[in-house]
This record gives structure tokens, C-alpha cells and sequence, in this order.
């Protein structure tokens, strides 16, 4: 219990949060077109056949956000493969690869539902095809047939997932990572200290926080919820000893009307650059709570 009382000293100096670079490089960029190429080919052959035939509506409805999730994905993995540090550039490249995927889908599912004799490539054979369809009719839901202005919102509908999911699950493959430029790596370490309790001013520990305020953390003291607390991670380079980061996010477990467990996390704050020394007494603070823990029992 010692080592609980001494708290983390406070450095009162002004931080600032990690923004990723907007670096990038021609090789990078390859490896991102190269993995959105063979990734989307493959997953609208997959998409064309299945929702064609999949007659399950709900199911359909899946495999769209799938399709545009998945595309997301292989986007956001290639920028991490590639080393690309710029949010914008990796948003055109899924804007682009989801656009890509919904028209190599089209290609496919039209290419299944002509008896797999007719392949469409040009876009303006594939609104041709869309026109003529919509005019009686391509598949059946809920026992009737969609047509016109009808069917017409519903692709549209599933165009916007595609797309709106890819960019979504792009940029989520780059959101709370960090680069170190010195290192040219991403950040890899991360220490998660025991969870400390619960707080509902969200405000004032991320204000204290940024201002180097770091006993806020020890005066939470350890969590004796599992269900709310505050949960601390440190995270840096491992492999130079200057660049590290503090995140802060609030747990709330609750159960939602159904009963169904339901998890809330509030980023209080995210990727707060500290130094050394404040990186160093952060985690062993927490780790000779730990300790004290183990001790306890
Ligand atoms: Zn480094």
C-alpha cells in the first residue's frame, strides 16, 4: 500500500496531442493500390455472386456494409504496411477503391444475372442495363418486386454504404495510431495501467491532464468497479526513447432495456504527447499498484 500513496508529481507544463504527419511516399502509395486492386476484385466477385443468391434481405444488407467495411480495410492496411501518415489522401484512395468495388460488383452480379454470358465493363452499358432492370424488376422482397424510382433509391442506398463504409473503415485503420518520424515506425508499445476509478468530469481531468497535471490520475486511485472506471494506456516507440503518449478513456458497462450488455467509452483524451520522465512515473505508478494488489491478496 506504500507505493499507492505516493502519487504521479505533476510537470504543469502545456502538452499538446500527436497528429499524424501527412507523410507519404510513391512506394507507399503502390502498396495501398496494389492491396486495393486484388482486395476489391476479390471481394465483389464474392458480393456479385452472394447477394444474388442469398435471398435473405438482412443478410444482403450485411454483406453491403461488409463489402464497403472490407474494402475500408484492406485500404487502411495497406497505409499501415505502406507508412502513410495522411488522413486526407487516405480518404480520396477509399473514396476511390469504394466507388471501384460498387462498380466491379455491378460488372460481376450483372455478368451472374445474364446467365453468366454477358461481362459489362463500360459504365455506360452497366446504366443502360440498371435502366432497362429497374423497368420490371430485378429481384423480389417482402413477396413484391421493386421498380422504378423505387428500386432506384434502394441502389442508391446500397451505393452510399459501399462507399460510406469504405472511407469509415479506412480511416478507422488510422485513427489512434501513432508514427514516430524519428524511427520511421509506427508506435508499438503500449503499457494499460490497473484500472483507476471512475470520474464523470471528463472536462477537468482532460484539462488538468493537458496542462501536465498528472496527480489527477494517482488521486483517482484504483478502481473498485469492474463496471465504470477510468482506464489509463501508455503507448511510444520501442525502439528509440523520445516519443511517448498518454490516452485516458472512460468506461461505462451498463445493460441496455433488452438486458444486453452494453460498453460506453468516452475518450477523455487521446494520444497526449508526454516525455521521459513523466512516461516513466506514470507507468511505474501504476505498476507498484499493481503490486500493491498482489500484495493485498
Ligand atoms: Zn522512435
Amino acid at each position: 500500500m506504500e507505493h499507492m500513496e505516493n502519487g504521479i508529481p505533476n510537470t504543469g507544463s502545456k502538452h499538446f496531442y500527436y497528429k499524424h504527419s501527412g507523410a507519404f511516399s510513391p512506394i507507399g502509395i503502390m502498396i495501398i493500390l496494389v492491396t486495393g486492386l486484388i482486395g476489391t476484385s476479390i471481394l465483389s466477385t464474392i458480393y456479385g455472386f452472394a447477394s444474388l443468391y442469398i435471398p435473405f434481405i438482412y443478410i444482403n444488407f450485411l454483406l453491403t456494409a461488409g463489402l464497403g467495411f472490407g474494402t475500408g480495410s484492406l485500404i487502411g492496411f495497406g497505409a499501415k504496411i505502406g507508412k502513410l501518415r495522411n488522413t486526407t489522401i487516405l480518404t480520396l484512395l477509399s473514396l476511390i477503391f469504394g466507388i471501384f468495388v460498387l462498380y466491379s460488383s455491378w460488372v460481376i452480379w450483372l455478368f451472374v444475372l445474364f446467365e453468366r454470358e454477358l461481362l459489362l465493363f463500360n459504365p455506360l452499358h452497366i446504366i443502360s442495363a440498371i435502366e432497362f432492370l429497374a423497368i420490371e424488376g430485378a429481384w423480389e422482397m417482402f413477396g413484391f418486386v421493386p421498380t422504378g424510382l423505387f428500386l432506384y433509391a434502394i441502389w442508391l442506398l446500397e451505393a452510399i454504404v459501399i462507399i460510406g463504409a469504405s472511407v469509415f473503415g479506412a480511416r478507422s485503420f488510422l485513427s489512434g495510431v501513432a508514427f514516430c518520424e524519428d524511427c520511421n515506425s509506427w508506435a508499438k508499445y503500449t503499457y494499460v495501467l490497473p484500472p483507476l476509478q471512475h470520474s464523470t468530469n471528463h472536462e477537468f481531468l482532460r484539462n488538468m491532464l493537458e496542462q501536465g497535471n498528472f496527480s489527477v490520475l494517482s488521486e483517482l486511485k484504483e478502481a473498485d468497479n469492474s463496471a465504470f472506471f477510468t482506464s489509463v494506456q501508455l503507448s511510444g516507440c520501442n525502439e528509440c526513447s523520445n516519443f511517448f503518449l498518454l490516452s485516458v478513456t472512460s468506461i461505462e458497462n451498463t445493460k441496455d432495456s433488452k438486458g444486453e450488455d452494453k460498453t460506453k467509452a468516452t475518450q477523455i483524451i487521446e494520444n497526449l504527447i508526454i516525455d521521459k520522465k513523466e512516461f516513466d512515473s506514470i507507468k511505474e505508478w501504476g505498476e507498484n499498484s499493481v503490486q500493491a494488489n498482489v500484495n493485498l491478496a
